[in-house]
């Protein structure tokens, strides 16, 4: 029986491109299907914030000098090719799955609509939130507290290359520990870096906790939604 019923996922777009330089890999999409199919087969609902810097940093140099409203609105049109490529996948591995868009694209994917996402989650379908907030000025950590709260998910579920936040970046001190659970307070006054400010206000202020963890470590969002010791958990 997992311990979690309703996870929000936010995958940074980075999390698809394996080692390319940018853009999506195509067996590393597959893996984390895998995992997300997992979890969802458990009776787990699934929802998914994904970001788009894999794609976005292909196009980074000419976005330079750019108006930052615009760049961040091609910004946001990264993550929904990234939506559509993980939707597609998921579909593809045999798992139901939407794509909703916080951007008006209605001939490509459905605009977000809160009690229709609330229906696909509770018909056991896994939902993918494209353009994050649909504003420019954020981020899609932001979009992954904020759909969160929205749908009432228990926990926001951080994927990041490392399974959780340590003492200090453990790539340069081998020293580093990796804290099993800290507050939003503690982890402000040591200035650990969980999310961006806005959306780690964001969480603390609605109780949402946050998981940061490996989605690279095979069987690690199973063992997450299972409750047992992974990553670190932030809560309040
Ligand atoms: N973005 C935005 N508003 C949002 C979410 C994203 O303007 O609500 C833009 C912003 O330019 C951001 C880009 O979309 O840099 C891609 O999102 P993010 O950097 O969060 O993706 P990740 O780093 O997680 O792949």
């Amino acid at each position: 029986m997992p311990a979690l019923q309703r996870i929000l996922l936010k995958l940074s777009g980075e999390a698809l491109m394996g080692d390319e330089a940018f853009g999506i890999h195509r067996g590393t999409i597959e893996r984390i299907v895998a995992e997300v199919a997992e979890v969802s087969r458990l009776g787990v609902q699934v929802a998914i914030v994904i970001g788009g810097g894999n794609l976005f940093r292909g196009v980074a140099g000419g976005a330079v000098g750019m108006d930052r409203a615009t760049a961040d609105y091609m910004g946001m049109l990264a993550t929904v090719m990234n939506a559509l490529a993980l939707g597609d996948a998921l579909e593809r591995g045999g798992t139901k799955a939407r794509v909703m868009s916080a951007i008006a694209i209605d001939q490509v994917v459905e605009p977000y609509v809160r009690p229709k996402a609330l229906q696909y989650l509770e018909e056991g379908k896994v939902v993918v939130f494209a353009a994050g907030t649909g504003n420019p000025f954020f981020t899609t950590d932001t979009a992954a507290a904020l759909r969160g709260a929205e749908i009432g998910a228990e926990i926001v579920l951080k994927a990041t290359k490392v399974d959780g936040v340590y003492t200090a970046d453990p790539k340069k001190d081998p020293s580093a520990t990796r804290y099993q659970r800290i507050s939003f307070d503690e982890a402000m006054v040591r200035q650990l870096q969980v999310m961006d400010a806005t959306a780690f206000a964001l969480c603390r202020d609605q109780n949402l906790p946050v998981r940061v963890f490996s989605i690279f470590k095979p069987g690690a969002l199973k063992r997450v939604v299972l409750g047992e010791d992974e990553g670190t958990l932030v809560h309040v």
